[in-house]
């Protein structure tokens, strides 16, 4: 499991740093965001929750099913819409309301 975050999309909130548990994530020379020890990354999702940029995705591992299937989290409002785009491009989105977290 592992992250990858696009530099582009990225721009420098630093709240991907903040929440990552393991103290994987640091900031470049422009301070934007890069992954140092994506072998340790054990993917809770945190950072994909906090960044509102949607600049950081998640790789599906073939444990899971993932089959190079790739995660991301887009925030509207409460909701977070958890989009799964497999190797073909199809999407499959769930959505999820940070309220009723307990829920799931
Ligand atoms: S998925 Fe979790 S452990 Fe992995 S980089 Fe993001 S916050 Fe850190
Ligand atoms: S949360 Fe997103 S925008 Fe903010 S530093 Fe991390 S990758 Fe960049």
């Amino acid at each position: 499991m592992s992250i990858k975050i696009d530099s582009n999309k990225c721009v420098a909130c630093g709240k991907c740093i903040d929440v990552c548990p393991g103290t994987l994530i640091y900031k470049d020379e422009n301070k934007k965001a890069y992954i140092k020890y994506e072998k340790n990354c054990w993917g809770c999702t945190a950072c994909l929750k906090e960044c509102k940029v949607a600049a950081i995705k998640y790789y599906l591992g073939a444990d899971i099913g993932g089959n190079g299937a790739k995660l991301h989290v887009e925030e509207k409002g409460e909701v977070l819409n958890w989009h799964i785009v497999d190797k073909k491009g199809k999407e499959a989105i769930i959505s999820t309301n940070r309220k009723e977290s307990n829920k799931y």
